[in-house]
């Protein structure tokens, strides 16, 4: 469902149309998976004839490795996936993201939390439960108390000099199940991908999201966080995952190459094997085209097999 008015700038959203978006994390090159992504979204929002924007996600500036923004940049424009607008960085919206959480605090939702890691795993192992190693902890809502505090005393402001973690509380038993009242702003001061992208969805008017299946987990905390902020609700496509041989998703953890797009050649090549990951299986290989031509037919592909 698309909302036509934007809560950020009421009308702003109104008949602009589709407007998608590609959001890296600067965390190295991009890579054949991340291309994959990349085109989706390009030729989705081509195909829709609309806006496509890029966001870097640098939000977590800590994971971040310098110049890898600029890299994926100039990897981008190699393909010739040029973006419509101004491109949007996370490092430099932290005020946006502190006028959200303080919008979440006064409808009652935030709470402030100090539980360490291992303050959270013993009080889930206290309940009889031993997490998976390489699972994401569920936080059991420990410092809920604290909300209540807040309530009965009156919203105040919110402290954010205050070296604590900022959580939302949720309301419904399925979300608190699966993923708990999740984190806002870190300790560290950092906000998080949850907060951000949210908030920079809705700043920028997204419409449509084409994004890779690994990110669908999050979908129901973003679509928690956009209700609770009065923000409309954008549409949700996940492309499948581009596997390596053995089955893994390809990633920058598990050192998946970088793509080559050093002439254009190359930067074809890539991208046609990045169509093929995506399943658009009756382009042709042909090395002849520029890539301006190539892209035009892909979108063609796109229209029939996928819309
Ligand atoms: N920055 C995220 C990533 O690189 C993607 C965010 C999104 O598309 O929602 O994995
Ligand atoms: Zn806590």
């Amino acid at each position: 469902m698309i909302l036509a008015v934007s809560a950020l700038s009421p009308s702003a959203n109104f008949g602009l149309g589709y407007r998608g978006r590609f959001a890296p994390s600067p965390t190295g090159p991009l890579h054949s998976g991340s291309l994959a992504t990349a085109l989706g979204s390009w030729l989705d929002a081509r195909a829709h004839d609309g806006r496509w924007l890029v966001r870097i996600e640098d939000v977590d500036l800590p994971r971040c490795k310098p110049k890898a923004a600029e890299f994926i940049l100039g990897q981008l424009q190699a393909c010739g996936l040029h973006w419509d607008e101004d491109v949007l960085y996370q490092s430099q919206r932290t005020s946006a993201y502190e006028a959200a959480l303080q919008q979440l605090f006064q409808t009652g939702l935030v709470y402030s939390c100090t539980c360490t890691r291992q303050h959270i795993l013993n009080a889930i192992e206290a309940q009889g439960i031993t997490p998976n190693r390489h699972q994401e902890l569920i936080y059991p809502g420990t410092c809920r108390p604290a909300l209540l505090l807040a309530r009965n005393f009156g919203a105040e402001l919110l402290n954010l000099a205050l070296p604590v973690t900022w959580r939302i509380a949720l309301n419904s038993t399925d979300l608190q199940q699966s993923v708990g009242d999740f984190v806002l702003r870190r300790a560290d001061g950092f906000f998080t991908y949850q907060m951000a992208v949210v908030v920079d969805d809705a700043a920028q008017n997204i419409t449509h999201i084409v994004r890779g299946a690994d990110l669908a987990s999050n979908t129901a905390r973003q679509i928690y966080l956009q209700t609770a902020l009065n923000y409309p609700m954008p549409q949700y496509q996940h492309l499948p995952l581009v596997l390596d041989a053995q089955g893994e998703k390809l990633s920058k953890q598990t050192l998946a190459l970088a793509i080559h797009t050093e002439n254009t050649t190359l930067s074809l090549q890539a991208l046609q094997q990045a169509a093929h990951h995506l399943g658009l299986s009756n382009l042709s290989n042909d090395s002849h085209y520029t890539i301006a031509e190539w892209l035009l037919v892909a979108t063609q592909a796109w229209r029939e097999q996928k819309i």
